[in-house]
């Protein structure tokens, strides 16, 4: 199949992009604007490999996106560019709603041209696969799950502009009858992860024996999925979705941050023990407004619907992450010694 992923340099991008080619087998091309958060070593693996393209590109860019699809001819597209980091959203909302919102829309109206050229198998095989996030949802109660008929209540301008992109890819399919499926995912980990993020930015301060910010009392809770889970996930619910339907993408592994950052210093307490105890650098930092208190999957209908199920297991999952850093410091110690040191973000972040 030839697919066309758009923010394939970014953290979940170029999981999902790596998966596609060196896994399955499909041609790629990929298109990114090569933001502060794509790292573009993380396709350096598909160096050579004929059945990869990356064209730099604004989703903006309403010509270059519209030549784009006319020159590669995609069977499906895999929306995932997006401005991702909630901190920047509060302090900088209007790059959210640029690229989130309005660059959403104008890869509906590009994939909207070109399906119209489209006729017979090829026509009817056309997918625009739209992937979003479950903070659209708002906060939980205790105990509570959302699922596909969860209300939406954005709280962040991040979340607020995945909704908007949310609203409008299924609106081009009510409206257009462009064949478009939505998911919604909770929080990944994994390799190649900004480490403005978390997890990495717990790991890299845990390396360096700086402070581990945790906002608040530590206990708003998320459910973590591995982002080679989700990628694997996309795929299913590009295969054997049904067009128009949405699909909740999660991990089964709800923690709270503060247990996430705790099972990371007991990681770290078993790898480097002559630098432990790592928990004495939890330090707890002013919340961030806004706060969702609680984010949980029900992946009930996509398990039922296109086969997904998550792979791996947190903590021992969580340990592999550890790894990868500790393995490919070329990865990040640019990116570290550059704008990002824990330092002087000095906060943690979904
Ligand atoms: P990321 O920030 O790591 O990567 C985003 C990529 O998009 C980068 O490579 C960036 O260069 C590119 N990009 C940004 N603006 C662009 C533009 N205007 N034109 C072209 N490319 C542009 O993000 P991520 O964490 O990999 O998330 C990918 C998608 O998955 C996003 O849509 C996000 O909302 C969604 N999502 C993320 C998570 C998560 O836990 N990270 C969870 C659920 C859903």
């Amino acid at each position: 199949m030839r697919i066309l992923v758009t923010g394939g340099c970014g953290f979940i991008g170029s999981a999902l992009v790596l998966h596609l080619v060196q896994d399955l087998g499909h041609e790629v091309l990929t298109l990114d604007a090569l933001t502060y958060a794509a790292n573009p070593i993380s396709l350096m693996p598909l160096k050579g490999n004929n059945r990869h393209r990356f064209a730099e590109a604004d989703i903006c860019d309403h010509e270059k996106v519209g030549a784009l699809f006319s020159e590669f001819r995609p069977e499906a597209v895999m929306h995932l560019a997006a401005e991702s980091h909630v901190d920047r959203s509060i302090t900088g909302p209007g790059a959210f709603i640029r690229t989130n919102v309005v660059g959403t829309q104008v890869m509906l109206e590009a994939a909207r041209a070109y399906y119209n050229t489209l006729s017979g198998a090829e026509r009817d095989a056309f997918r625009f696969l739209h992937v979003s996030t479950d903070e659209v949802y708002g906060s939980l109660p205790p105990g509570g799950f959302f699922t596909e008929e969860s209300r939406y209540d954005p709280r962040s301008p991040y979340s607020a502009s995945k909704a908007a992109s949310d609203h409008l890819a299924r609106a081009w399919h009510e409206t257009y009858g462009l064949p478009v499926l939505v998911t919604n995912c909770s929080n990944n980990y994994g390799p190649r992860h900004f480490p403005e993020k978390l997890i990495p930015l717990m790991i890299l301060n845990a390396l360096d024996g700086k402070n581990l910010p945790v906002y608040g009392d530590g206990q708003n809770e998320r459910d973590w999925i591995h982002v080679e889970d989700h990628a694997r996930g996309l795929v299913a619910v590009l295969e054997k979705g049904r067009v128009g339907e949405t699909y909740l993408l999660g991990g089964r592994s709800v923690r709270n941050n503060l247990d996430v950052v705790k099972t990371l210093c007991a990681i770290f307490d078993r790898l480097r023990p002559e630098a432990g105890p790592h928990e004495r650098l939890i330090q707890f930092v002013t919340d961030r407004p806004g706060h969702d208190r609680r984010y949980a999957i029900d992946p009930g209908k996509a398990e039922a619907e296109v086969g997904y199920k998550p792979t791996r297991t947190f903590e021992q999952a969580l340990e592999d992450t550890v790894r990868w850093y500790l393995d490919n410091e070329s990865w990040w110690r640019p990116i570290r010694e550059g704008r990002y040191s824990g330092e002087r973000l000095g906060l943690t972040a979904e």
